[in-house]
């Protein structure tokens, strides 16, 4: 059993760090997307059950000059208190802290009785957060008892809240949350325990943010499906002709290197045969069908074409393992989904047989919750760029700190 399911809050005061950095709408700020606040609800609700309280901690958008209305957490209150009260099948107050630091925070904090949960306001604005200032992180420490990180999402950062506060908690006394041990077992199972054959789905629209992931992968995939719109800067370095196609012209040698050393390795590299092809980047603009190494001028390449579908889904039914990461093809207009959609059936069914699969960065895991397969997969992660900097094998400070 894990340090924090062992760990009994009972008389406790849990700082937690969240990532409750969800979208809101500009006039209303009202939620866009709650995911992120549901996927800390366990966390939060094993520590009350306990008999502990919790004192949350997040950032929320980019303030840039201190306190700004519009990334004020005091907008989520009223949603996190239901989700809580909904958790714990009772009434539960959440208190708010104006600040996350100061008279009101430290009184609020001190006060919390058992069962209580204050959510402190927007760390980040404060300058010290990001520049994970030790000074700062000292502050906040004194907040709680126990050091919980559940903000995957933030796990790449170095910052105060994230990383630097753990040195002020003992061993025994910092520890990840449900939601932070679940993303990193899934990980882990997929980067040094995954059972072969494994496939590792990249799309999206540049080579040159993919690139140290698709080196990573290439020492553990078997299979390397690339898509979306980073496919023609490899079709290009190949000889082909690929119109208006995005492309990325200085990184046609970096494509050709992949494409070498996934040959020396004997890692079979998926390119999408054919595309559908647009005569603009629009959701009506004409369309047709045509190889993806020969894109007639004045046309591009928006998704992956029926003949890549068949092949993809072929090499995805056949694995074990799965990691996906990016979309195939414009997936946010209509007539640019079919690829991004069949992947996510494909993905789908290799889980159903009972291979581990697993969906991470940003525009994938939309992609799966848009087209509802999010619970037909085996894991989908809340972190975009921390599994992505995971799957390049860097070392994410968020996880190191709470370790160490
Ligand atoms: P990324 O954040 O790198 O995963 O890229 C995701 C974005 O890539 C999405 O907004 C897609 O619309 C875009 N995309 C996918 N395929 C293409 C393509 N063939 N051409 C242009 N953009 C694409």
């Amino acid at each position: 059993m894990s340090l924090f399911s062992q760990h009994n809050f009972s008389g406790q005061k849990a700082l937690i760090r969240v990532d409750f950095n969800v979208p809101l709408d500009k006039q209303t700020f009202a939620i866009g997307d709650d995911n992120r606040m549901r996927a800390a609800i366990p966390t939060i609700v094993k520590i009350l059950k306990d008999g502990g309280s919790v004192i949350l901690m997040s950032h929320l958008g980019r303030p840039k000059e201190g306190p700004e209305t519009k990334s004020s957490l005091i907008h989520i209150v009223g949603h996190l208190q239901e989700l809580v009260t909904k958790a714990m099948g009772t009434d539960v107050f959440v208190q708010f802290a104006n600040d996350c630091m100061g008279d009101e925070a430290f009184e609020k904090s001190a006060a919390l009785r058992p069962g209580e949960v204050l959510l402190l306001e927007n760390l980040r604005f404060y300058k010290e957060e990001e520049k994970g200032d030790v000074g700062f992180a000292e502050k906040l420490s004194k907040l709680g008892d126990v050091y919980v990180n559940d903000a995957f999402g933030t796990a790449h950062r170095a910052h105060a809240s994230t990383a630097v506060i753990a040195q002020f908690f003992p061993k025994g006394k910092k520890m990840f949350g449900l939601l932070m041990e679940g993303e990193v077992k899934a990980a882990e199972l997929v980067l040094h325990k995954a059972e072969k054959p494994f496939t590792a789905i990249i799309g999206g629209a540049k080579v040159s943010d993919k690139i140290l992931i698709i080196e990573n992968l290439l020492q553990r995939a078997t299979d390397i499906i690339i898509g979306g719109g980073m496919a023609y800067t490899f079709m290009k370095a190949k000889g082909g002709q690929i119109g208006k196609s995005l492309c990325e012209d200085d990184r046609l040698g970096t494509a050709l290197e992949i494409l070498t050393k996934a040959a020396e390795k004997g890692v079979t590299i998926h390119l999408p045969e054919d595309s559908i092809i647009a005569d603009n980047f629009a959701a009506d603009a004409n369309t047709d069908v045509a190889s993806s190494n020969a894109i007639p001028d004045g046309w591009m390449g928006l998704d992956v074409g029926p003949k890549a579908c068949e092949q993809f889904a072929a090499a995805i039914k056949r694995s074990k393992t799965i990691l996906w990461n990016g979309p195939m093809g414009v997936f946010e207009m209509e007539k640019f989904q079919t690829g991004t959609k069949t992947i996510a059936i494909a993905v789908a069914e290799a889980t159903a047989n009972g291979a581990f699969s697993l969906v991470g960065g940003g525009d994938s895991v939309a992609a799966v919750n848009q087209f509802g397969f999010a619970d037909q997969v085996s894991y989908v992660s809340t972190g975009g760029g921390a599994m992505l900097e995971y799957f390049e094998g860097k070392v994410l400070p968020g996880i190191a700190a709470i370790n160490e």
